[in-house]
C-alpha cells in the first residue's frame, strides 16, 4: 500500500528530504504523496522513512491502494528503470 498524509500534517517538511522515491511534496493546504512513487520504501529502507521522521504521526497507508510485498517491489523495479 502507498502511504497518505492526513490533515494533521503541519508542514513542517521533515520527511520531503526523506523519501528516496521522491514521492512527497508540497500541496495546496498539507504535504502529499503520490501513490504511484510511494514503495512504503520498499528496495530502499526496511521502513517507511517518512513515518520514522513524521513529529506528529500523520503517515497511515493509504486504503485506496491496497499492495502487496510483490507489488511494492514491482513498483520500485519500475521506478528504478523510468529514472
Ligand atoms: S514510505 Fe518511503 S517511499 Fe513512501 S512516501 Fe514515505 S519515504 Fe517516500
Ligand atoms: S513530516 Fe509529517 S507533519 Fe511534517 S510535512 Fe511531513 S507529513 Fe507533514
Amino acid at each position: 500500500m502507498a502511504l497518505m498524509i492526513t490533515d494533521e500534517c503541519i508542514n513542517c517538511d521533515v520527511c520531503l528530504p526523506e523519501c528516496p522515491n521522491e514521492a512527497i511534496s508540497q500541496g495546496d493546504e498539507i504535504y502529499i504523496i503520490d501513490p504511484n512513487k510511494c514503495t512504503e520504501c520498499v528496495g530502499h529502507f526496511d521502513t517507511p522513512q517518512c513515518v520514522e521522521v513524521c513529529p506528529v504521526d500523520c503517515i497511515p497507508k493509504n486504503p485506496s491502494y491496497p499492495e502487496t510485498p510483490e507489488q511494492l517491489q514491482e513498483k520500485f523495479l519500475r521506478l528504478t528503470v523510468e529514472k
